[in-house]
């Protein structure tokens, strides 16, 4: 089922009632959801992530702008009528009923002619429980399960109405790292499986980068932009989104360019032919360092950390606009940890310009 969302806005009217100013939570929304797809919702806290989802899911009205399910506008339908499965940070089980309890209570609410036998819903309920692996645990009672099986649950319990959409906001936030990486690969496979259209909300850009097919990218309500992850990480629009995405996130620096060259402080890094002299913000990914005694950018080292298959180069430049540079670069390199300077040249492909008003790319 694709879904389409048409203008979408939601303005919150303010809750101090001396000031007038309104929340613009989502602003202008517009993109077509392929159908079989999942994207990856993702932006900082506030940026409007659950705003959308919940305006996709029916539980908040949009200000303007409408939804479509395939051809259906649903933006008047209420959630029930949706034909989605919502699944929260957290579980939010019945503490009291069984797991089976829990994934059989949508199947039960049904009414007239979606009305199931006894037989079905169990049937429904054993294929719902299957998928997520917990085929095994009917029987408990969620006190009895950990968190990642909570979470499980939770989502056999939103697929088993077999939806149309499947919504998922920050489901893996209240899990610990490994359980988190688990369940998202588990989430994957859950979603190639069944082949319905999920968007999953998350304010880690490494959680939406793995699994996504498409990754959006969202500041204070505005969408920021869309593609497949590696596309926007490796042509990222702007500073923010630049930002955004990678870890250890993307060094940047004041620089400017002048006669086809980028410069950071005195240091040639660059030849640029299609850009302006003008002042500009450089990024450089930690990948795009290469260890190069004649490079042009010198930092001076404070740190080699050892990652096993990568070392970490911390060090600093007058023209950062971070604390540190961040370099990774294969262990095979040897740092000189003796010498106070670290010399580097620097990929272009791993380079990016940005407006130092706007922060949007430069193109050269
Ligand atoms: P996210 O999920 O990305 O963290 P939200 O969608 O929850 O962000 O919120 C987006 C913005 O809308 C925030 O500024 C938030 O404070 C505001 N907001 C969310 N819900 C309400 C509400 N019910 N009333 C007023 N403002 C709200
Ligand atoms: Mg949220």
């Amino acid at each position: 089922m694709k879904v389409v969302l048409q203008n979408l806005t939601k303005v919150f009217p303010s809750r101090n009632r001396k000031s007038k100013e309104e929340v613009v939570a989502v602003s202008d929304f517009n993109f077509e959801i392929p159908d079989g797809k999942l994207i990856g919702l993702l932006g900082p806290s506030g940026c409007g992530k659950s705003t959308t989802l919940y305006m996709i899911s029916g539980l908040q009205k949009p200000t303007s702008g409408r939804i479509f399910f395939g051809d259906d506008d649903v933006t008047d339908l209420s959630t029930e009528n949706r034909g989605i499965g919502l699944v929260f940070q957290n579980y939010a089980l019945y503490p009291h009923m069984t797991v089976k309890q829990n994934i059989l209570f949508p199947l039960q609410n049904l009414k007239g002619a979606d009305k199931m036998s006894r037989e079905d819903m169990l049937e429904r309920a054993y294929y719902a429980a299957k998928l997520v692996q917990i085929d095994e645990l009917m029987d408990r009672k969620p006190s009895e399960l950990s968190g990642g099986q909570q979470q499980r649950v939770a989502i056999a319990r939103a697929l088993v109405k077999m939806p149309r959409v499947l919504l998922l906001d920050e489901p893996l936030s209240n899990l610990d790292a490994r359980l988190r990486l688990q369940t998202r690969e588990e989430i994957r496979r859950i979603q190639k499986e069944t082949g319905i259209t999920t968007v999953f909300v998350t304010h880690d850009q490494e959680e939406a980068m793995s699994i996504s097919d498409m990754i959006v990218v969202m500041k204070q309500g505005m969408v920021q932009q869309i593609g497949a992850p590696q596309e926007v990480y490796d042509n990222p629009k702007n500073l923010f989104v630049a930002k955004f995405l990678g870890t250890p996130p993307i060094n940047v620096f004041y620089g400017r360019v002048k006669s086809g060259k980028v410069y950071i402080g005195e240091a040639a890094v660059l030849d640029v032919t299609g850009a302006q002299d003008q002042e500009v913000m450089v990024g450089i990914r930690p990948e795009g360092f290469v260890l190069d005694e004649n490079g042009p950018l010198k930092c001076k080292l404070s740190n080699v950390e050892v990652m096993g298959r990568d070392v970490s180069i911390v060090s600093t430049n007058d023209a950062s606009a971070n604390p540190v540079v961040r370099s990774i670069i294969n262990a095979d390199n040897k740092v000189d940890t003796s010498k106070e300077t670290v010399s580097y040249s620097v990929k272009p492909y791993k380079c990016f310009l940005f407006n130092k008003e706007t922060e949007e790319r430069i193109e050269f």
